[in-house]
Parts: C-alpha cells; sequence; structure tokens
C-alpha cells in the first residue's frame, strides 16, 4: 500500500544520505592529507581582450592531482571544503600561489597580467579575505592592481554591511573585485550599486545558447550595456563558438574567457600561450 511505498521510500532516501555523508567525510579526510602533501594545483585560463583578441588576464583555477584518481575538479571538493572549514587554509593557498605565479611571469618578462581569484561565499564570511590578500601581494611583490578577486551575488547577499567593509578595505588596497556568475543570483541591482565593483562576469549559463536564443541575446546586451552604463568592465564567460564572439564584439563587451581561446591550462603551458602571443 501507500504506506509501505512511503516507508520505502524513505529508508531509500536515508540511505542516500547517508551514503552522500559517508562520500563528504572521506572526501574530507583525503583532501586534509592532499593539501599537506601538496597535491593542490592552480590551473590559468585566459581572459582576453574582444577588441584585440590579446591575454590580458587569467583566471586561477584549483585542481587536486591525485596520486590515483588523477585531476578533481573543484566542483568534487569546494563544497566540501566550505562545508567542514578546510576551505580557509585552501583559499589562503590559492590567493598566494596565484600572486606568486603572476609575479614570477612578470619576473620572467612576460606581459603583466591581472589574475583572478575565486573566493566562495564561506571563505569570504570565515576568513579575512582583506588581509589575506593583503599579505600574498606583500609576500609575492605583485601590484595589488594585478590581483582580482571573484566573488557570487550569494557571497554579498549575506551579511552586505560586513561584506562591504571587506570590499572597501580590498578597494583602499588597490585590488579588483568581480561579481562571478552574474545574472543568476539575487538582488543583482542593488549590490552593483551599494558594493565598490570594478567587474561583472556574464555566467556562461546566459552565454551558452547566444545567439540561437533570443532571451539569452537580451539578457547578456542588457547586462553589457548596464554593466558599462555604470563603469564596470563587463567579461563573457564559458565563449566556445565564433559566433559567440561576434555578438559579444558587436555588443563591446570587454573581455571573454572560454574554450574558443584555450581551457584553462597548467602554468606552464600559460606562460608558452603568453610567449607565442609577445
Ligand atoms: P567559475 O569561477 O565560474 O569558473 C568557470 C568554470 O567554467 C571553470 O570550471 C572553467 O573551467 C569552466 N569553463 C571555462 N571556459 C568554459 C567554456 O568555454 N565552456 C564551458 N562549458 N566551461 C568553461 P572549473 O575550473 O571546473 O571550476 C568550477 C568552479 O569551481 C568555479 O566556477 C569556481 O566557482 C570554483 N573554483 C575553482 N577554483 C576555485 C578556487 O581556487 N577557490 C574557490 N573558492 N572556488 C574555486
Ligand atoms: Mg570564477
Ligand atoms: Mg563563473
Ligand atoms: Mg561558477
Amino acid at each position: 500500500g501507500a504506506k509501505a511505498r512511503g516507508r520505502g521510500a524513505y529508508a531509500f532516501y536515508s540511505e542516500e544520505m547517508t551514503q552522500r555523508a559517508r562520500e563528504r567525510l572521506e572526501i574530507e579526510a583525503r583532501l586534509r592529507v592532499a593539501m599537506e602533501q601538496g597535491q593542490l594545483l592552480l590551473h590559468y585560463q585566459p581572459q582576453v581582450e574582444v577588441a584585440s583578441g590579446r591575454i590580458v588576464g587569467a583566471e586561477a583555477l584549483v585542481r587536486w592531482l591525485d596520486p590515483e584518481e588523477g585531476l578533481i575538479s573543484p566542483a568534487r571538493f569546494i563544497p566540501v571544503a566550505e562545508s567542514s572549514g578546510l576551505i580557509g587554509v585552501l583559499g589562503q593557498w590559492v590567493m598566494h600561489e596565484a600572486c606568486r605565479q603572476a609575479r614570477q611571469w612578470q619576473d620572467e618578462g612576460l606581459p603583466a597580467l591581472r589574475v583572478a581569484v575565486n573566493v566562495s561565499p564561506r571563505q569570504f564570511h570565515l576568513t579575512d579575505v582583506a588581509s589575506c590578500a593583503a599579505q600574498a601581494l606583500a609576500g609575492s611583490g605583485l601590484a595589488a592592481r594585478c590581483l582580482e578577486l571573484e566573488l557570487t551575488e550569494s557571497a554579498l547577499a549575506e551579511r552586505p554591511e560586513e561584506a562591504r567593509q571587506t570590499l572597501l578595505r580590498l578597494q583602499a588596497l588597490g585590488v579588483h573585485i568581480a561579481v562571478d556568475d552574474f545574472g543568476t543570483g539575487y538582488s543583482s541591482l542593488a549590490h552593483l550599486k551599494r558594493f565598490p565593483i570594478d567587474v561583472l562576469k556574464i555566467d556562461q549559463g546566459f552565454i551558452r545558447d547566444v545567439p540561437g536564443s533570443g532571451d539569452d541575446l537580451a539578457i547578456s546586451a542588457a547586462i553589457i550595456a548596464m554593466g558599462h552604463s555604470l563603469g564596470l568592465q563587463v567579461v563573457a564567460e564559458g565563449v566556445e563558438t565564433a559566433e559567440q564572439l561576434a555578438f559579444l564584439q558587436g555588443r563591446g563587451c570587454d573581455l571573454y574567457q572560454g574554450y574558443l581561446c584555450s581551457r584553462p591550462l597548467p602554468a606552464e603551458e600559460f606562460a608558452q600561450l603568453l610567449r607565442a602571443q609577445a
């Protein structure tokens, strides 16, 4: 009967929950060891000026190189790092490593780039991101204007006044702030006014079906126009086709990222790409 089915469904559901909880605990324990053993690394995806085609920046994206499994995607371990609190140490490492690498490229004579570092919501609220950035800059000798932090709207929506104070400290340092995955979050327009933001990154979900989808065309065009009228730089994410790039050119979008130029690359391959351009 319905009752039995209900109980069965519940048992199944709770088994699945237990399974998922076990997996999280396992990933958490392994991640702890991986961090101690230096198994995290950064890949870099070019940020390209739409008008000139030149690489002017890089987004640092963390990977976990497991000796047995190979490269593990951040989608699998960042949520675990967030819920376990490991994100504090992980985020600090990412910030230091990205600044160190960007400065090393400059020292090797490559053109000065802006490096963008992701900061997840819990990391933003649990840790002192402004002090962390200041230390990473001082430790590496990278100029603050070469560092950009990517935050999502959800990070700004939580305890907004505290968030604003942190962004003001970052702004005073000279670090740029980007809103990542823009358009997917909540109360976006109010945030733009309240926070010292420099860059909007149009979520790749809006770019995916350009130029086929009229709605996505309209939304992307509106974000570019609004960003520009507020004096912000606009970056399109997930650009894979020449048609998408042509649309962005037509709308005067500033920068793009995506497989059309390159996937995220290990540091050495990224440097080769830069050298080829120089
Ligand atoms: P995100 O910051 O929005 O990064 C963009 C994601 O889109 C990256 O996935 C990138 O590899 C992927 N991507 C880039 N170009 C294209 C394209 O043309 N087509 C498609 N389909 N995808 C593209 P990735 O590297 O797996 O990172 C996923 C997410 O994990 C990131 O989303 C970010 O939220 C988070 N993440 C990555 N690294 C870090 C980190 O160091 N710290 C924190 N807190 N989060 C990170
Ligand atoms: Mg990002
Ligand atoms: Mg994004
Ligand atoms: Mg994302």
